[in-house]
Protein backbone atom coordinates (compact mmCIF):
# COMPACT_ATOMS: atom_id res chain seq x y z
CA UNK A 1 0.00 0.00 0.00
CA UNK A 2 1.45 3.21 -1.14
CA UNK A 3 -0.01 6.72 -0.80
CA UNK A 4 0.45 7.22 -3.82
CA UNK A 5 0.98 4.91 -7.11
CA UNK A 6 1.98 7.14 -10.43
CA UNK A 7 0.99 5.59 -13.55
CA UNK A 8 4.19 6.42 -16.24
CA UNK A 9 8.10 7.38 -15.86
CA UNK A 10 7.91 10.03 -18.38
CA UNK A 11 9.01 13.44 -17.19
CA UNK A 12 5.56 14.19 -15.84
CA UNK A 13 5.42 11.34 -13.52
CA UNK A 14 9.23 11.91 -12.45
CA UNK A 15 9.12 15.13 -11.71
CA UNK A 16 5.49 14.90 -9.75
CA UNK A 17 7.46 11.41 -7.72
CA UNK A 18 9.56 14.18 -6.48
CA UNK A 19 7.94 16.85 -5.55
CA UNK A 20 5.24 14.41 -3.59
CA UNK A 21 7.99 12.39 -2.01
CA UNK A 22 9.55 15.60 -0.73
CA UNK A 23 5.94 16.38 0.54
CA UNK A 24 6.59 13.04 3.14
CA UNK A 25 4.30 10.88 0.72
CA UNK A 26 5.01 7.18 0.22
CA UNK A 27 5.63 6.83 -3.96
CA UNK A 28 5.73 4.15 -5.94
CA UNK A 29 5.75 4.94 -9.77
CA UNK A 30 5.28 2.10 -12.24
CA UNK A 31 5.94 2.02 -16.29
CA UNK A 32 6.52 -0.98 -18.51
CA UNK A 33 10.12 -0.14 -19.56
CA UNK A 34 13.09 2.13 -18.23
CA UNK A 35 11.99 5.53 -16.98
CA UNK A 36 11.86 8.49 -19.54
CA UNK A 37 12.45 6.32 -22.52
CA UNK A 38 9.27 7.92 -24.78
CA UNK A 39 8.58 11.02 -25.61
CA UNK A 40 10.44 12.57 -22.85
CA UNK A 41 13.64 11.22 -24.21
CA UNK A 42 12.88 12.70 -27.85
CA UNK A 43 11.90 16.22 -27.60
CA UNK A 44 14.35 18.78 -28.01
CA UNK A 45 14.36 20.73 -24.78
CA UNK A 46 13.20 23.88 -26.14
CA UNK A 47 11.74 26.06 -23.12
CA UNK A 48 9.97 28.96 -24.37
CA UNK A 49 8.34 30.87 -22.00
CA UNK A 50 4.81 32.12 -24.11
CA UNK A 51 3.36 31.65 -27.77
CA UNK A 52 2.33 32.38 -30.80
CA UNK A 53 -1.50 33.59 -30.22
CA UNK A 54 -2.58 32.06 -33.33
CA UNK A 55 -1.25 28.13 -32.42
CA UNK A 56 -0.72 28.68 -28.04
CA UNK A 57 -4.15 29.16 -26.27
CA UNK A 58 -3.83 31.49 -23.91
CA UNK A 59 -4.47 28.96 -21.10
CA UNK A 60 -1.03 27.37 -22.04
CA UNK A 61 0.98 30.80 -22.15
CA UNK A 62 -0.55 31.57 -18.62
CA UNK A 63 1.68 28.29 -17.39
CA UNK A 64 4.51 28.94 -19.87
CA UNK A 65 4.72 32.63 -18.75
CA UNK A 66 4.75 31.07 -14.67
CA UNK A 67 6.68 28.36 -15.93
CA UNK A 68 9.86 31.38 -16.22
CA UNK A 69 9.64 32.56 -13.15
CA UNK A 70 10.62 29.31 -11.45
CA UNK A 71 12.63 27.25 -13.77
CA UNK A 72 16.24 28.30 -13.30
CA UNK A 73 15.25 27.73 -9.66
CA UNK A 74 14.39 23.60 -10.06
CA UNK A 75 17.33 23.31 -12.44
CA UNK A 76 19.28 24.30 -8.89
CA UNK A 77 17.28 22.36 -6.68
CA UNK A 78 17.52 19.56 -8.94
CA UNK A 79 21.36 19.68 -9.23
CA UNK A 80 21.89 19.83 -5.17
CA UNK A 81 19.39 16.73 -5.12
CA UNK A 82 21.29 14.70 -7.48
CA UNK A 83 24.82 16.04 -7.12
CA UNK A 84 25.19 16.36 -10.74
CA UNK A 85 25.31 18.98 -13.46
CA UNK A 86 21.90 19.17 -15.69
CA UNK A 87 23.05 20.83 -18.96
CA UNK A 88 20.57 24.15 -19.07
CA UNK A 89 21.64 27.05 -20.84
CA UNK A 90 19.80 30.96 -20.64
CA UNK A 91 20.59 32.18 -23.96
CA UNK A 92 17.58 33.70 -25.36
CA UNK A 93 15.68 32.32 -28.23
CA UNK A 94 15.18 34.58 -31.44
CA UNK A 95 11.81 34.66 -33.69
CA UNK A 96 11.54 35.00 -37.53
CA UNK A 97 9.78 36.19 -40.18
CA UNK A 98 10.54 34.40 -43.02
CA UNK A 99 8.90 36.75 -45.78
CA UNK A 100 6.16 39.66 -45.54
CA UNK A 101 3.36 36.77 -44.93
CA UNK A 102 5.04 36.27 -41.59
CA UNK A 103 5.41 39.73 -39.81
CA UNK A 104 1.53 39.92 -39.04
CA UNK A 105 1.73 36.85 -36.99
CA UNK A 106 5.42 37.91 -35.39
CA UNK A 107 3.41 41.33 -34.74
CA UNK A 108 0.83 39.55 -32.81
CA UNK A 109 3.40 37.48 -31.08
CA UNK A 110 5.16 40.89 -29.87
CA UNK A 111 2.41 42.57 -28.88
CA UNK A 112 0.07 39.61 -26.93
CA UNK A 113 3.33 38.37 -25.41
CA UNK A 114 4.35 41.23 -23.97
CA UNK A 115 0.81 42.25 -22.77
CA UNK A 116 0.74 39.54 -20.72
CA UNK A 117 4.22 40.05 -19.16
CA UNK A 118 6.84 38.41 -21.22
CA UNK A 119 10.03 39.42 -21.91
CA UNK A 120 10.67 39.34 -25.66
CA UNK A 121 11.64 42.47 -28.42
CA UNK A 122 12.01 43.56 -31.62
CA UNK A 123 15.22 43.68 -32.59
CA UNK A 124 16.57 44.44 -36.61
CA UNK A 125 17.46 42.51 -38.69
CA UNK A 126 21.24 43.31 -38.83
CA UNK A 127 20.94 42.48 -35.19
CA UNK A 128 19.41 39.01 -35.80
CA UNK A 129 22.05 37.97 -38.30
CA UNK A 130 24.63 39.21 -36.11
CA UNK A 131 23.56 37.36 -33.37
CA UNK A 132 23.26 34.59 -34.93
CA UNK A 133 25.46 34.67 -38.68
CA UNK A 134 24.14 31.54 -40.00
CA UNK A 135 21.01 32.49 -40.72
CA UNK A 136 19.33 33.03 -43.86
CA UNK A 137 19.92 36.81 -44.78
CA UNK A 138 16.98 37.10 -46.70
CA UNK A 139 14.96 36.96 -43.19
CA UNK A 140 12.03 39.62 -43.22
CA UNK A 141 11.87 40.60 -39.42
CA UNK A 142 12.82 38.96 -36.21
CA UNK A 143 12.19 38.55 -32.16
CA UNK A 144 14.35 38.06 -29.45
CA UNK A 145 12.98 36.57 -26.13
CA UNK A 146 15.93 36.83 -23.87
CA UNK A 147 14.84 34.67 -20.59
CA UNK A 148 13.89 31.56 -23.19
CA UNK A 149 16.08 28.87 -22.46
CA UNK A 150 17.43 25.19 -23.38
CA UNK A 151 17.91 22.10 -21.64
CA UNK A 152 19.21 18.79 -21.69
CA UNK A 153 15.90 16.40 -21.42
CA UNK A 154 17.11 13.39 -21.10
CA UNK A 155 19.62 14.49 -17.87
CA UNK A 156 16.66 16.18 -17.00
CA UNK A 157 13.79 13.39 -16.96
CA UNK A 158 16.66 11.09 -14.99
CA UNK A 159 17.52 13.52 -12.49
CA UNK A 160 14.04 13.96 -11.76
CA UNK A 161 13.77 10.18 -11.45
CA UNK A 162 17.19 10.03 -9.08
CA UNK A 163 16.19 12.90 -7.14
CA UNK A 164 12.65 11.44 -6.86
CA UNK A 165 14.78 8.01 -5.35
CA UNK A 166 16.69 10.28 -3.46
CA UNK A 167 13.69 11.18 -1.64
CA UNK A 168 12.34 7.78 -1.41
CA UNK A 169 10.04 7.02 -4.23
CA UNK A 170 10.34 3.51 -5.29
CA UNK A 171 10.65 3.08 -9.59
CA UNK A 172 8.95 -0.71 -10.15
CA UNK A 173 8.33 -1.99 -14.10
CA UNK A 174 4.65 -2.90 -14.59
CA UNK A 175 2.38 -2.18 -17.58
CA UNK A 176 -0.35 -0.74 -15.61
CA UNK A 177 -3.72 -2.25 -17.04
CA UNK A 178 -6.37 -0.72 -15.25
CA UNK A 179 -7.56 2.02 -12.48
CA UNK A 180 -9.69 -0.15 -10.18
CA UNK A 181 -12.67 1.92 -8.42
CA UNK A 182 -14.74 1.48 -5.53
CA UNK A 183 -17.17 3.85 -3.75
CA UNK A 184 -16.60 6.91 -5.39
CA UNK A 185 -12.91 6.22 -5.04
CA UNK A 186 -10.39 4.57 -6.76
CA UNK A 187 -8.27 2.18 -4.45
CA UNK A 188 -5.45 1.21 -6.86
CA UNK A 189 -4.66 -0.39 -10.32
CA UNK A 190 -3.82 -3.13 -11.98
CA UNK A 191 -0.75 -4.90 -13.95
CA UNK A 192 -1.78 -8.04 -15.33
CA UNK A 193 -2.14 -10.56 -12.13
CA UNK A 194 -0.95 -7.96 -9.83
CA UNK A 195 -2.94 -5.23 -8.11
CA UNK A 196 -0.94 -2.41 -6.46
CA UNK A 197 -3.05 -0.31 -3.37
CA UNK A 198 -3.05 3.42 -2.87
CA UNK A 199 -4.97 6.50 -1.45
CA UNK A 200 -4.01 8.38 -4.57
CA UNK A 201 -3.41 7.61 -8.00
CA UNK A 202 -1.95 10.31 -10.40
CA UNK A 203 -2.15 9.37 -14.35
CA UNK A 204 0.75 10.10 -16.27
CA UNK A 205 1.50 7.84 -18.95
CA UNK A 206 1.62 10.33 -22.08
CA UNK A 207 0.47 9.06 -25.05
CA UNK A 208 -0.93 5.84 -23.72
CA UNK A 209 -2.91 7.60 -21.04
CA UNK A 210 -6.11 7.03 -22.63
CA UNK A 211 -5.66 3.30 -23.21
CA UNK A 212 -5.31 2.41 -19.57
CA UNK A 213 -8.98 0.89 -18.44
CA UNK A 214 -11.36 2.20 -15.31
CA UNK A 215 -10.59 6.25 -16.37
CA UNK A 216 -13.43 7.32 -18.38
CA UNK A 217 -12.69 10.25 -20.46
CA UNK A 218 -9.24 10.67 -21.13
CA UNK A 219 -8.86 11.62 -24.49
CA UNK A 220 -5.49 11.81 -25.93
CA UNK A 221 -4.34 10.79 -29.04
CA UNK A 222 -0.33 10.26 -29.79
CA UNK A 223 1.35 13.10 -31.92
CA UNK A 224 4.24 11.69 -33.51
CA UNK A 225 7.46 14.18 -33.94
CA UNK A 226 10.03 13.60 -35.89
CA UNK A 227 13.54 15.23 -35.61
CA UNK A 228 16.98 15.16 -36.69
CA UNK A 229 20.47 16.44 -35.90
CA UNK A 230 23.55 17.14 -38.03
CA UNK A 231 27.07 17.70 -36.91
CA UNK A 232 28.33 20.82 -36.03
CA UNK A 233 27.68 23.99 -34.46
CA UNK A 234 25.80 26.45 -36.48
CA UNK A 235 24.03 28.33 -33.94
CA UNK A 236 24.14 29.82 -30.09
CA UNK A 237 20.58 29.89 -29.46
CA UNK A 238 17.36 28.51 -30.56
CA UNK A 239 16.06 29.96 -33.66
CA UNK A 240 12.27 29.36 -35.21
CA UNK A 241 10.26 30.56 -38.05
CA UNK A 242 6.43 29.36 -38.60
CA UNK A 243 7.64 26.41 -40.11
CA UNK A 244 10.57 24.95 -38.14
CA UNK A 245 13.26 25.53 -35.56
CA UNK A 246 16.70 24.58 -34.95
CA UNK A 247 18.15 24.09 -31.57
CA UNK A 248 22.27 23.90 -30.85
CA UNK A 249 22.73 20.74 -29.11
CA UNK A 250 26.27 21.73 -27.13
CA UNK A 251 29.51 22.58 -29.33
CA UNK A 252 29.23 19.57 -31.38
CA UNK A 253 25.46 19.18 -32.94
CA UNK A 254 22.60 20.65 -34.05
CA UNK A 255 18.94 19.60 -33.76
CA UNK A 256 16.34 20.26 -36.27
CA UNK A 257 12.41 19.96 -35.54
CA UNK A 258 9.66 18.76 -35.87
CA UNK A 259 6.73 17.31 -37.84
CA UNK A 260 3.45 16.99 -35.65
CA UNK A 261 1.46 13.66 -37.61
CA UNK A 262 -1.82 12.08 -36.32
CA UNK A 263 -0.66 8.36 -37.38
CA UNK A 264 -1.19 6.55 -34.58
CA UNK A 265 1.59 4.65 -32.04
CA UNK A 266 4.28 4.45 -35.49
CA UNK A 267 7.60 5.49 -34.14
CA UNK A 268 9.47 5.17 -37.54
CA UNK A 269 11.08 8.48 -39.34
CA UNK A 270 9.63 8.40 -42.69
CA UNK A 271 11.47 10.43 -45.58
CA UNK A 272 8.43 12.55 -46.05
CA UNK A 273 8.61 13.68 -42.22
CA UNK A 274 12.28 14.17 -42.53
CA UNK A 275 11.49 16.03 -45.68
CA UNK A 276 9.24 18.60 -44.09
CA UNK A 277 11.87 19.01 -41.20
CA UNK A 278 14.43 19.87 -43.49
CA UNK A 279 12.48 22.32 -45.49
CA UNK A 280 11.45 24.36 -42.50
CA UNK A 281 15.47 23.94 -41.20
CA UNK A 282 16.73 25.43 -44.72
CA UNK A 283 14.71 28.01 -44.83
CA UNK A 284 16.01 29.31 -41.43
CA UNK A 285 19.87 28.48 -42.92
CA UNK A 286 20.59 27.45 -46.25
CA UNK A 287 24.08 26.58 -44.81
CA UNK A 288 22.66 23.56 -42.93
CA UNK A 289 22.02 21.96 -46.51
CA UNK A 290 25.40 20.86 -46.94
CA UNK A 291 25.75 19.66 -42.88
CA UNK A 292 26.59 15.85 -42.39
CA UNK A 293 23.42 13.92 -41.18
CA UNK A 294 23.93 12.44 -37.65
CA UNK A 295 21.22 10.33 -36.93
CA UNK A 296 16.93 10.87 -36.67
CA UNK A 297 14.22 9.92 -34.00
CA UNK A 298 10.80 9.99 -33.62
CA UNK A 299 8.62 10.06 -30.22
CA UNK A 300 5.00 10.77 -29.60
CA UNK A 301 3.28 13.87 -27.66
CA UNK A 302 0.17 13.17 -25.97
CA UNK A 303 -2.07 15.20 -27.58
CA UNK A 304 -5.31 16.97 -26.50
CA UNK A 305 -8.57 18.08 -28.51
CA UNK A 306 -7.65 21.25 -27.49
CA UNK A 307 -4.07 21.46 -27.14
CA UNK A 308 -4.18 22.28 -23.37
CA UNK A 309 -2.96 19.75 -20.77
CA UNK A 310 -5.00 17.83 -18.33
CA UNK A 311 -4.13 18.80 -14.77
CA UNK A 312 -6.68 17.69 -12.01
CA UNK A 313 -8.90 15.32 -10.58
CA UNK A 314 -10.76 13.02 -13.01
CA UNK A 315 -14.15 13.50 -13.37
CA UNK A 316 -16.20 12.06 -10.13
CA UNK A 317 -12.88 10.54 -8.22
CA UNK A 318 -11.21 13.03 -6.46
CA UNK A 319 -7.99 10.68 -5.88
CA UNK A 320 -7.53 10.33 -9.25
CA UNK A 321 -5.33 12.93 -10.54
CA UNK A 322 -4.27 13.48 -14.28
CA UNK A 323 -1.40 14.66 -15.53
CA UNK A 324 -1.39 14.50 -19.09
CA UNK A 325 -1.71 15.58 -22.51
CA UNK A 326 1.36 18.19 -22.63
CA UNK A 327 1.56 17.69 -26.31
CA UNK A 328 4.79 20.11 -27.23
CA UNK A 329 5.55 21.37 -23.41
CA UNK A 330 5.84 18.80 -21.44
CA UNK A 331 9.36 19.22 -20.74
CA UNK A 332 8.42 23.43 -19.78
CA UNK A 333 5.56 22.23 -18.00
CA UNK A 334 7.06 19.35 -15.98
CA UNK A 335 7.75 21.67 -12.64
CA UNK A 336 4.92 23.61 -12.40
CA UNK A 337 2.79 20.26 -13.41
CA UNK A 338 4.29 18.52 -10.57
CA UNK A 339 4.04 21.43 -8.42
CA UNK A 340 0.44 21.53 -8.88
CA UNK A 341 -0.52 17.48 -8.09
CA UNK A 342 1.28 17.75 -5.18
CA UNK A 343 -0.50 20.44 -3.73
CA UNK A 344 -3.46 18.90 -5.00
CA UNK A 345 -2.61 15.24 -3.17
CA UNK A 346 -1.34 17.05 -0.03
CA UNK A 347 -4.65 19.25 -0.36
CA UNK A 348 -3.12 22.59 -0.29
CA UNK A 349 -4.95 25.25 -2.96
CA UNK A 350 -3.19 25.25 -6.07
CA UNK A 351 -1.64 28.03 -7.15
CA UNK A 352 -3.56 29.40 -10.15
CA UNK A 353 -7.35 28.20 -11.68
CA UNK A 354 -6.96 24.77 -13.03
CA UNK A 355 -10.14 25.07 -14.36
CA UNK A 356 -9.26 25.45 -17.85
CA UNK A 357 -6.99 22.18 -17.24
CA UNK A 358 -9.56 20.38 -16.00
CA UNK A 359 -9.99 16.64 -17.34
CA UNK A 360 -14.11 17.54 -17.32
CA UNK A 361 -13.49 21.07 -19.34
CA UNK A 362 -16.53 21.52 -21.74
CA UNK A 363 -13.98 21.58 -24.58
CA UNK A 364 -13.23 17.83 -24.60
CA UNK A 365 -16.48 16.67 -24.41
CA UNK A 366 -17.19 18.20 -28.32
C1 LIG B 1 10.15 15.44 -31.52
C2 LIG B 1 9.64 16.03 -30.24
C3 LIG B 1 10.14 17.25 -29.81
C4 LIG B 1 9.68 17.81 -28.62
N1 LIG B 1 10.27 18.96 -28.18
C5 LIG B 1 9.87 19.50 -27.00
C6 LIG B 1 10.49 20.67 -26.53
O1 LIG B 1 11.42 21.17 -27.16
N2 LIG B 1 10.05 21.21 -25.36
C7 LIG B 1 9.03 20.65 -24.64
O2 LIG B 1 8.65 21.20 -23.60
N3 LIG B 1 8.42 19.52 -25.07
C8 LIG B 1 8.81 18.93 -26.23
N4 LIG B 1 8.21 17.80 -26.69
C9 LIG B 1 7.05 17.28 -25.97
C10 LIG B 1 7.47 16.45 -24.75
O3 LIG B 1 8.41 15.50 -25.16
C11 LIG B 1 6.26 15.76 -24.14
O4 LIG B 1 5.21 16.68 -23.90
C12 LIG B 1 6.64 15.12 -22.80
O5 LIG B 1 7.80 14.34 -22.92
C13 LIG B 1 5.50 14.25 -22.26
O6 LIG B 1 5.97 13.63 -21.10
P1 LIG B 1 5.14 12.45 -20.43
O7 LIG B 1 5.85 12.08 -19.19
O8 LIG B 1 3.70 12.85 -20.34
O9 LIG B 1 5.17 11.27 -21.52
P2 LIG B 1 6.30 10.20 -21.89
O10 LIG B 1 7.66 10.75 -21.81
O11 LIG B 1 5.90 9.60 -23.19
O12 LIG B 1 6.18 9.15 -20.73
C14 LIG B 1 5.06 8.30 -20.58
C15 LIG B 1 5.54 7.06 -19.83
O13 LIG B 1 4.40 6.26 -19.52
C16 LIG B 1 4.76 4.90 -19.70
N5 LIG B 1 3.52 4.14 -19.92
C17 LIG B 1 2.63 4.28 -20.91
N6 LIG B 1 1.61 3.42 -20.76
C18 LIG B 1 1.87 2.71 -19.64
C19 LIG B 1 1.19 1.68 -18.94
N7 LIG B 1 0.03 1.18 -19.39
N8 LIG B 1 1.75 1.16 -17.82
C20 LIG B 1 2.93 1.63 -17.35
N9 LIG B 1 3.61 2.62 -17.97
C21 LIG B 1 3.09 3.17 -19.09
C22 LIG B 1 5.67 4.91 -20.91
O14 LIG B 1 6.47 3.74 -20.95
C23 LIG B 1 6.47 6.19 -20.67
O15 LIG B 1 7.67 5.95 -19.95
C24 LIG B 1 8.67 17.17 -27.86
C25 LIG B 1 8.18 15.95 -28.29
C26 LIG B 1 8.66 15.37 -29.46
C27 LIG B 1 8.12 14.02 -29.89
Amino acid sequence: MSDVLIIGAGIIGAACAWRLSQAGLSVRVLDRAAPGGQASQAALGVLTFHGRPDTMPKALRVLALKSSYFFPAVIEELQEAVGERVHFRQEGQLFLAMNDGDLPSLEETLNVNREEGAALERISIEEALRMEPNLNPEIAGALYAPNDAWVDNTALTQAFVRAAQLAGAIFEQADVTAVENGGGRVTGVRSGENRYEADWVVLSAGAWSGQIQGVPGVRIRPRRGQAYSVEGSYFQRVVHSPRGYIVPRGDTQTMLGATVEDVGFDVTNTPRGLGSVSKGAFELSPKLETSTFAGAWAGLRPGTPDDLPLIGPSAGRPNLIIATGHFRNGILLAPITADLVRQLVVGETPGLDLRPYSPDRASLKV
